[in-house]
């Protein structure tokens, strides 16, 4: 690893090294065309390439089936929640939404511009939990029900594709594509989008270009099977250090519904000691762990030895990234744990 800072950034995110330097050499000359990728004309057959291979290459990883289609499209994902309720919501005037925490709220309130949203889940402030889908009121004539599969902010991820008893299903997986095996097929697949969706413009192709570039990266490193895996021991990593810590890191997410992407923490008691969580937070900056706050943890491996460890510094080298670990000790017990994991996702 070069970089000396390591980023956790919920999104924009960290991109593989690997990536960023194929990227860094194509952006002045892409492949034999002798111009950069991102003067590449959106018309052009080089591009055509380019689209076209991301779109196998997603095909390949999710094994997505042949009567869906593949659309990269503008606008983030806060632009999908109106266009979702646009194209979806008028087939009954109704939908149904599983609101688990802060994105799927806001998606929510932008159908409820559209037509009738109706909340599956009881009303709530604090998103702790998916509840069990036996207490779940659905709507058996919504035009779909909508979920965001993981819950950047609150940490809170569904491990199972929601059953709506044959209702049209749309998900939200911002933050943990790729990280698991999806069975699309129980996805909506709507026709319409076609007509209400233009091809990719202009300011496009350099992003499908890196997002192709980190499908491949994905591939080489052993798919969505592997990335599961890693997704796994990371967070079961981070979060039987804090079963463990008697308290003094606490996360507020049930145990069946919590993030393998994002592990939500208080320091010092389960409301938190602000002057503690600050002092974390300025010890990790200092160690080149930005962005941490607000979101957190993307993790490290191996960590059951690490009552042995009594150096300040400890660097872990370990299959497709390094983990940076830093204890710092107090009056002989171990106050703050920093696990970095270098790798992506
Ligand atoms: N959904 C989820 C789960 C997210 O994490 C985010 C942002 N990270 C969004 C939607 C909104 O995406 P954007 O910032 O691209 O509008």
């Amino acid at each position: 690893m070069s970089q000396q800072v390591i980023n956790f950034g919920g999104g924009p995110a960290k991109l593989p090294e690997e990536v960023l330097l194929e990227v860094q050499q194509q952006l002045v000359h892409y492949a034999d065309t002798g111009i950069s990728v991102m003067e590449l004309s959106h018309r052009s057959a080089d591009y055509d390439k380019i689209n076209n291979g991301a779109q196998r290459m997603l095909r390949e990883l999710l094994n997505i089936p042949d009567n869906y289609k593949v659309l990269f499209l503008q606008g983030g994902g806060t632009g999908l929640f109106a266009a979702v309720a646009l194209n979806l919501l008028s087939r009954t005037g109704t939908a149904d939404y599983l609101v688990t925490g802060t994105w799927s709220s806001k998606a929510a309130a932008e159908a409820a511009k559209y037509g009738k949203v109706n909340l599956v889940l009881p009303k709530t402030n604090k998103f702790l939990e998916i509840p069990n889908s036996s207490t779940w009121n659905l709507d058996p004539n919504a035009s779909y029900v909508y979920y965001c599969a993981n819950e950047t902010i609150n940490g809170v991820e569904f491990h199972d594709i929601p059953d709506t008893k044959g209702v049209p299903l749309v998900c939200d997986m911002s933050s943990n594509f790729l990280s698991r095996p999806v069975d699309v097929s129980k996805l909506e697949k709507k026709k319409s989008y076609e007509g209400h969706i233009r091809k990719p413009c202009s300011q496009h192709q350099a992003r499908i270009y890196v997002t192709s570039r980190v499908f491949e990266w994905i591939k080489r490193n052993g798919g969505v099977l592997q990335m599961e895996k890693n997704a796994i021991e990371k967070s079961n990593t981070i979060y039987s250090i804090i079963e463990s810590s008697g308290g003094f890191y606490s996360c507020p997410v049930k145990k069946d519904s919590r993030s393998r992407m994002n592990v939500p923490f208080r320091i010092g008691g389960e409301n938190g000691n602000e002057a503690l969580e600050k002092e974390f937070l300025n010890g990790a900056q200092k160690l080149g762990m930005l962005q941490l706050k607000g979101h957190s943890f993307v993790i490290g491996h191996l960590l059951d030895q690490l009552s042995h460890f009594t150096a300040k510094y400890f660097f872990y080298f370990c299959e497709g990234g390094v983990c940076i670990l830093h204890c710092v000790m107090q009056k002989s017990c171990l106050k703050y744990i920093y696990i970095c994991y270098a790798g992506f996702i």
